[in-house]
């Protein structure tokens, strides 16, 4: 092997990092608190609780990484100590915390809805009036997928969403944004500061969870210049190296961040097939300071995120072009255990794949209506 780089989190993007890694001959550890876990197929785990653990990690690689955002600073200040990680700490600090957030994205002129530190009920209710309802009221840390989050739409759930809220610790309060849609912008930077940037990915949620993404996004010629330079100027200021995702709402004013994410993103899952080069190769092309490659799209893709219990594979792989991607995790309500991959040469095959597919997915698929490639 030519390299080894430890990564922070051993779940499927660990695992996919992996499977990119590879065939560069670099191989991965990984820091993740069970050893059974999605990534342990393709690399060494060190089990995070046991006793001289993080020493153990450091001592297994040359250059570290992370696939997962709450990686605690701690480990990374005594990692640091010794070894170089990308991205670099200040990208994870402002990333575990929608304030610091926020915050930069400010600084460096990103739109983002207006909004408010809230840490009391006095401060909620200010909160209410200086932004006006609808707000999302959300956990600074922590949250995802939907969670520590509660939706105000009038002043009589002031005190129900403090008491399902308060206990969680800081909080921000957001004005709700009349977004016609979300997208998402994934790009990287190399040790050089060359930055290549994929399309825009057009994402779509059930209860919370990302269900699909449609790359390019449809009719984001002029959304995807802006979106660039947004993520842009976030890898610039960072000094960032590796893959970094912007989650955007298309408003009728333009582009509102949302959030960023440090690392490579369920909505870049496409670009396994889709894309020259993935995002998963890239960001190890990154960390291990060799050249970027191509971020151009192959053909026009639809990846399909598979939650909470498994199709039949050979019902999956009967479809024309479909491609597969199973996590080897147990099955669970809400939880991501794999990804589908469509790469329709028309709309009229893409509507016929998605009628095959509702039917062989167990879980509800509102496909068909809004993909519109
Ligand atoms: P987040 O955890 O911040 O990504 O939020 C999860 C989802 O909640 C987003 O994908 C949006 O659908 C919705 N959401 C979050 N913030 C807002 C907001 N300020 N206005 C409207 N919807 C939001």
């Amino acid at each position: 092997m030519d390299k080894t780089i430890g990564i922070f989190g051993g779940g499927q993007l660990g695992r996919m990092m992996a499977q990119a890694a590879l065939p560069l001959n670099i191989q991965c550890t990984f820091f993740e608190a069970t050893t059974d876990c999605p990534a342990a197929a393709l690399g060494q785990v060190i089990a995070s609780p046991t006793e001289n653990a993080l020493q153990q990690f450091i001592a297994s690689a040359d250059v570290f990484s992370l696939e997962f955002e709450n990686t605690p600073l701690a480990d990374v200040d005594v990692l640091t100590q010794h070894k170089e990680l990308y991205p670099p700490r200040q990208a994870l600090a402002t990333a575990q915390n929608r304030l610091l957030e926020k915050a930069l994205f400010d600084q460096l002129a990103i739109p983002v809805a207006p909004y408010k530190a809230v840490h009391s009920l006095d401060s909620l209710k200010q909160a209410v009036v200086d932004l006006g309802l609808p707000i999302v009221l959300k956990t600074t840390t922590g949250g995802y997928d939907g969670k520590g989050q509660f939706v105000l739409r009038s002043e009589d759930q002031i005190a129900q969403a403090w008491a399902e809220l308060g206990p969680a610790g800081a909080l921000i309060a957001e004005s709700f944004v009349n977004f016609s849609r979300e997208v998402s912008i994934i790009a990287v930077r190399g040790q050089n500061g060359e930055v290549k940037t994929w399309p825009l990915a057009e994402n779509h949620h059930h209860h919370g969870i990302l269900s699909h993404s449609i790359v390019p996004a449809p009719d984001s010629a002029d959304l995807q210049p802006v979106a660039q330079d947004y993520i842009t100027r976030l890898l610039n200021h960072l000094d960032y190296v590796g893959v970094l995702t912007l989650e955007l709402f298309v408003t009728a004013d333009g582009l509102y961040a949302n959030e960023m994410a440090p690392r490579v993103h369920n909505s870049g899952h496409w670009s396994i097939e889709g894309a020259v080069c993935s995002q998963f190769e890239n960001h190890i092309r990154a960390v291990a300071g060799l050249p970027l490659g191509s971020t151009d799209v192959v053909r026009p893709t639809v990846m399909i995120n598979i939650i909470g219990q498994y199709p039949k594979s050979a019902e999956v792989l009967a479809l024309n072009g479909a491609h597969l991607h199973l996590y080897n995790k147990t099955e669970r309500a809400g939880r991501k255990i794999g990804h589908i991959t469509l790469m329709p040469n028309d709309r009229a095959e893409l509507t016929s794949l998605c009628r095959q597919l509702a039917k062989i997915l167990p879980q509800p698929l509102a496909l068909t209506q809004d993909m519109h490639i």
